[in-house]
């Protein structure tokens, strides 16, 4: 212990053995540390942090406006989407509302009802109706949904940089699914920072280095509300089964995390950046498209909408 104060945390890729205050300042130099390395934001940036209410968002909106106290030409906007999910959003929006008001963050709000006609309830009840054994999973429809309403939400607030609160562990269970599905192209697209995408306003993840266990015990430390209830439709068995794998071999051998997020930087860093990638425009709702039709568009057209 450097400081004397009462041992609370043990890290054990690093040896490190903590007390609560200088645990928080660590998670907070980590960030600001990821930020710079990536350049994910600027002095004057006016910033989108995409909240849910669940413990990564609510996080990474305190982190950012601690940070953000010594950059007085930066902007915080907090954005949320209401999927239309029954009995799961209504506790987290209040959640979201305390942060808001303590933080004195200002507050974007939208829904998929208001953005695309309905709800996510049903847009699956109808996805069901029609496409039968068909039909995607839930997190398909809501995934691709949200990314736009996001987006709008981004671009309405005049924001120039959208920040997602995607943590370690988040980051170290996709580069491992890419893999293991063999899907070069999401492998190499997934980036710190993406802003390379025309029309789309760029993504950062200044959480990335964050293990999601430290994000819990920031916000236990820091009495941080957040909301605890699963989604209803979260079934992603896949995801699941990467997570409970790479979290044994963690325990095994703590830093393989690291290690996984740090080899796919290297490998991502010796192939050249992507051009801008040039997208059109979608011919039914003018937002941006990589083929004729969003992907919005035709999820939508499918079950029958849009
Ligand atoms: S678990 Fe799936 S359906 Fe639920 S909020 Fe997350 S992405 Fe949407
Ligand atoms: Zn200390
Ligand atoms: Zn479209």
């Amino acid at each position: 212990m450097r400081c004397g104060r009462e041992a609370a945390v043990y890290r054990p890729y690093s040896g490190e053995v903590l007390c609560r205050r200088c645990f928080t300042e660590s998670v907070e130099i980590r960030v600001r540390r990821t930020i710079s390395r990536y350049r994910m934001l600027q002095p004057d940036s006016r910033i989108a942090v995409a909240v849910s209410g669940g413990k990564d968002s609510v996080v990474l909106l305190h982190v950012l406006a601690k940070l953000e106290e010594r950059f007085p030409k930066s902007e915080l906007i907090a954005v949320t989407v209401d999927e239309g999910i029954e009995g799961y959003r209504n506790e987290s929006l209040e959640i979201i509302e305390e942060a808001v008001r303590r933080l004195q963050v200002p507050w974007l709000k939208t829904s998929f009802k208001e953005l695309f006609g309905r709800t996510l309830d049903e847009i699956i009840r109808a996805a069901s109706e029609i496409l039968g054994e068909r039909r995607l999973g839930a997190c398909t429809y809501c995934g691709v949904l949200r990314r736009r309403a996001i987006n709008t939400l981004a671009v309405k607030a005049g924001a120039d940089v959208v920040a997602t609160a995607h943590n370690l562990d988040d980051e170290a269970q996709t580069i491992l699914m890419n893999i293991l599905k063999g899907d070069l192209t999401r492998f190499l697209r997934n980036k710190p920072a993406r802003r390379n995408v025309e029309g789309f306003v760029p993504r950062v993840k200044p959480l990335r280095e964050i293990p999601e266990e430290e994000i819990v015990l920031y916000a236990y430390f820091n009495r941080i509300r957040y909301h605890e209830t699963p989604c209803p439709y979260h079934a992603e068995a896949y995801r699941d089964d990467v997570r409970a794998f790479i979290n044994k071999i963690e325990t095994q051998r703590p830093g393989t995390k690291y290690n996984i997020v740090r080899i796919h930087e290297k490998i991502t860093q010796l192939i050249p950046e992507e051009e801008e990638l040039k997208v059109s425009t979608c011919t039914n709702c003018g937002q941006p498209a990589s083929s004729e039709k969003c992907k919005v568009c035709q999820l939508l057209e499918e079950i029958g909408g849009s």
